[in-house]
């Protein structure tokens, strides 16, 4: 099948290169004629495992393709992605300006008489399809006269098949899903959808048919209850530390239930990322416009707004409120590990208020030091590996749970650091050992078990 993907960021090139993985020829349109460039010459953007060798094998059989120019990439595609970005507006709402700004232009560009399905895989608030789909009427009448448009015509339908995978193993997620959102209204649209994803889901994982607004807010509900999950874990481990439990067992007592279930039960220094704070936001803010006021949900923002600094507020109760002259080392600045994207990520929380407070930083991390650099510059400075990250340093803090991090050599950690002191935000090691050690340890929501 011909696909076309538009946005080329982390959910469309994934959703591309897999496309054209199973046999597809895919066209991807991005406005940034940079990224396009370096796609199309064989340099891959982002940093996500498994995805580079899969893009490289579907461009040099070319099955994969980039362009900067709309009219050309949908040109013959039956199916036409939207993966563009949806961040919040001032207000928390989703800004819909990418997507109806580009469904505006596919009114003018699409001829009658091939009919498309256009599927919205950005997150959108429910109500979306049904303003994509008036955008396209709206141009394609414009553009054909008349009185015609493209709906009459039979041109079109509009979907919405939300995304779901993870940064970090995008790819596995979405070459074996869970499962596969689709809303649609349309018998045609339904075929189509459900040959292209047929080999997605050959073991049997549920292609799950239902209509545009249920599919549409099945994504927000997903990501705000594991975010809900997220803070709930949080407040457990508030607790413990003022109660003298300890989180990993109260985790594991829990977990066990299969009510409850083993994954997201850690807690941490808040979740960040490109997707649960706007998302949980945008709901909150779609409840409020049809007057439902969403309790859970203000209480889960609130909590994880806390959480993000509650690691500063553990190291300034250790030195006192005053940082000056105190160098900090920090492990990790991706949101999370296995990816290099920083949006959201508590890092960068901690590194504003350490700065703020009179201290120092020099960070490492495997992949996000680029993007961090082109944030925030010199404002911290940047270590090789994760060794030299420690020279001179008061403290190791701990801020993203990458692999490598988690079996250090921690002879070298106890010859580089100044003092044996770690802050981990993603209680990485296990507490008695590690105290065995001679360090001075904080984490969260476990017990510190040596005195300052
Ligand atoms: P992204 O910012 O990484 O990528 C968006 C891409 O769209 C960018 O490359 C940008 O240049 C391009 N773009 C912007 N305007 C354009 C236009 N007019 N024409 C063509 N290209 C244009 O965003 P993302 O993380 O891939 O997220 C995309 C959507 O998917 C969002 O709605 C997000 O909430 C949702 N989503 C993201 C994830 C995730 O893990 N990142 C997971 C599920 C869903």
């Amino acid at each position: 099948m011909k696909i076309a993907v538009v946005g080329t960021g982390y959910v469309g090139l994934v959703t591309g290169t897999c496309f054209a993985e199973t046999g597809n020829t895919v066209t991807c349109i991005d406005i940034d004629e940079n990224k396009v460039n370096k796609l199309s010459a064989g340099e891959i953007t982002i940093y996500e495992p498994g995805l580079e060798k899969i893009f490289l094998r579907n461009l040099k059989e070319e099955r994969l393709f980039f362009t900067t120019d709309l009219a050309k990439g949908v040109e013959n595609a039956k199916v036409i992605f939207l993966a563009l970005p949806t961040p919040p507006g001032e207000d928390g709402s989703a800004d819909l300006k990418y997507v109806l700004g580009v469904a505006a232009e596919l009114g003018r560009i699409i001829q009658p008489g091939q009919y498309k399905v256009i599927v919205d895989k950005s997150t959108v608030p429910v109500g979306t399809g049904e303003r994509v789909e008036a955008a396209i009427i709206e141009s394609s009448k414009a553009a054909l006269g008349n009185g015609q448009d493209l709906k009459t015509l039979g041109a079109f339908d509009v979907v919405s098949n939300p995304e779901f995978l993870r940064e970090g193993v995008a790819v596995d997620d979405f070459m074996k899903p869970d499962r596969v959102v689709i809303g649609a209204g349309s018998d045609k649209a339904r075929k189509l959808m459900s040959d292209l994803y047929a080999p997605f889901v050959r073991q049997g994982n549920p292609v799950i048919f239902m209509d545009l607004r249920s599919a549409e807010l099945t994504k927000y509900a997903a990501n705000s209850f594991l975010a809900t999950k997220i803070s709930f874990m949080n407040e457990i481990a508030q607790l413990c530390e003022r109660l003298g439990a300890d989180v990993d067992m109260v985790r594991r007592g829990i977990g066990s239930d299969e009510r409850i279930g083993k994954r997201f039960l850690f807690p941490g220094i808040g979740y960040g990322g490109s997707c649960f704070p706007k998302d949980v936001q945008a709901l909150v803010k779609s409840s409020g416009e049809v007057d439902y006021d969403f309790k859970i949900l203000n209480a889960v923002m609130d909590v994880n707004e806390k959480q993000k600094l509650h690691l500063f507020h553990r190291i300034r109760n250790y030195y006192g409120d005053d940082l000056s002259g105190k160098q900090f080392a920090l492990w990790g600045l991706a949101f999370k590990p296995n990816t290099d994207d920083i949006r959201e990520a508590p890092a960068l929380y901690i590194i504003d208020a350490l700065i703020n407070a009179g201290a120092t930083v020099t960070a490492y991390d495997p992949e996000a030091m680029s993007n961090v650099k082109r944030l925030i510059g010199d404002k911290i400075s940047y270590a090789e590996n994760q060794y030299d990250c420690l020279n001179n340093a008061d403290a190791l803090i701990i801020a993203t749970e990458w692999n490598e991090f988690r079996t250090p050599d921690f002879l070298k950690i106890v010859r580089n650091l100044k003092k044996k002191v770690i802050f981990d935000g993603r209680n990485l090691f296990d507490v008695v050992a590690i105290q065995e050690l001679g360090f001075y340890y904080e984490s969260i929501g476990r017990p510190t078990l040596t005195a300052k």
